[in-house]
């Protein structure tokens, strides 16, 4: 609650965003209560084709994802706007927000691994493409 700080917080559940370093060049801030993503914009990009079993960000549990994946209409933390809401038509049951403003993307906890798994990469430069090129 300190004006002083300049952490960001979760859109989803109010916790606060930590920046977490994924590799080299990429940094995203994650959610510390609900481990939700926030992901700037090309930051996405870099961070898929990081992005491993191993590379720890993706700590929450399906449960936990679920639960606050029921929250809907966020706001960007950032800009304050409402987040557009993105499907991936191959797998309905995962929605992304996306900032019409700054073009941030927010993942629910477990949604990065789980889009991955599948063929999120393709997925993804369909969608960054319409939205950067
Ligand atoms: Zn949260
Ligand atoms: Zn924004």
């Amino acid at each position: 609650m300190s004006a002083t700080s300049n952490k960001l917080n979760c859109p989803k559940c109010g916790g606060e965003f930590e920046s977490k370093t994924v590799a080299e060049d990429i940094a995203v801030e994650q959610c510390n209560k609900c481990y939700g993503l926030f992901v700037p914009a090309g930051m996405t990009r870099k961070l898929l084709a990081n992005w491993g079993p191993d590379t720890m960000v993706d700590t929450g549990s399906d449960t936990l994802g679920k639960k606050y994946d029921k929250v809907d209409d966020i706001n960007c933390p950032k800009c304050a706007v409402k987040m557009d809401k993105i499907e991936d038509h191959t797998q309905p049951h995962i929605w992304i927000e996306s900032c019409p403003v700054c073009s941030a993307t927010f993942f629910d906890a477990g949604e990065l691994t789980d889009l991955k798994e599948k063929t999120l990469s393709d997925w993804f430069k369909r969608f960054i493409k319409g939205k950067r090129e």
